[in-house]
């Protein structure tokens, strides 16, 4: 649509209904809420003085054409003032906390893994009590781990059948540039998640490494973080641990951890950092019980953001479910 008709709109609508402009602006009458989704609209088409705060309660009507900030831009769009970014957070942070998107994944029952190889003829039973009960008697170690210890299996068998437990691929990785996708999530996740960011194939498919265990929350809120698809999958315990422990020591994103003691509360403290860094972009996803707040500083050309055009905040939240 031609960017006049936009102008055409946005004067109907920030207006008051008689076309001629009030004397003095004490007699501005408020504009009606504006509607979310032409908001949106109007801001991909020209962000800063002609857009429309994406706040739909916003009180400051058309005098916010004379506010001089572009930013900062919180999801959907340009919020006038820092009231209005709080509204839109608190409205995010509601939206996330009441989704229940990926809890049911992670409750899902599994075959265990000493199953799957024995039905795949890759174990037999006597070697499965023989693991069973030295995992047992150390009281740790993953069944796995005792498989390869007594040699009854070989680690490519395991990854195999732990590929099978998750219906996921086995990934390999070669050539790792870790470097590259230290950018795609906080440090804090890598580590926390034992998540291995592993290659971005085609600006559009980000593979997610894990050792033995896949977290489908944390590959859903990557994804959707990045707007990428996210594939995941088990990588070989020889492989992975090299590369989890370089990655750590690698260089992240800026991160600021918050804790929080209400959903207000953190409402409140990250509309504050979007307000301190005024991102000209941000996006808020749940990764199980944290918030994770994104803040581009600067426009991004490629699909992971420079090292040092993006910043986290991680806010976790106290007495919620
Ligand atoms: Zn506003």
């Amino acid at each position: 649509m031609p960017i006049l008709n936009h102008r055409e709109e946005i004067r109907r609508r920030s207006l008051p209904a008689e076309s001629t402009l009030p004397e003095s602006s004490a007699q501005v009458r408020f504009a009606e809420p504006a509607d979310e989704e032409k908001a949106e609209a109007f801001q991909r088409i020209r962000p800063g003085l002609f857009a429309t705060c994406v706040n739909p309660g916003c009180r400051s009507g058309w005098l916010h054409l004379w506010r001089s900030r572009s930013t900062p831009v919180f999801e959907q769009g340009w919020t006038c003032s820092p009231e209005c970014t709080l509204a839109r957070m608190l409205s995010a942070v509601s939206r996330e906390m009441n989704s229940r998107r990926g809890a049911h994944e992670t409750h899902r029952h599994r075959v265990p893994l000493g199953l799957v190889m024995l039905e795949q003829g890759w174990i037999t039973r006597e070697q499965l009590r023989r693991a069973l009960d030295a995992q047992r008697a150390a009281g740790s170690g993953r069944l796995g781990h005792w498989l390869m210890t007594q040699k009854s299996a070989s680690e490519e068998m395991v990854t195999r059948a732990l590929g099978l437990q998750w219906s996921c691929p086995v990934l390999q990785h070669e050539n790792y540039e870790y470097s590259a996708l230290t950018a795609s999530m906080p440090r804090l996740f890598v580590d926390a998640y034992g998540a291995l960011p592993l290659r971005l194939a085609a600006g559009k498919v980000l593979y997610l490494g894990f050792e033995e265990s896949l977290d489908a929350v944390l590959a859903l809120a990557v994804g959707r973080m990045l707007g990428l698809r996210v594939e995941s999958g088990i990588v070989p315990e020889s492989l992975f641990r090299p590369a989890h422990r370089r990655m750590l020591d690698a260089r992240f994103p800026s991160v600021e951890l918050v804790e929080a003691i209400s959903l207000p509360a953190a409402a409140r403290a990250l509309a504050k950092s979007v307000e301190r860094a005024r991102p000209v972009a941000s996006r808020l996803v749940r990764v199980h019980d944290c918030l994770w707040l994104r803040l581009w500083l600067r426009p991004n050309g490629g699909p992971l953001p420079e090292m040092d055009s993006v910043e986290d905040v991680v806010c976790s939240i106290g007495n919620v479910e």
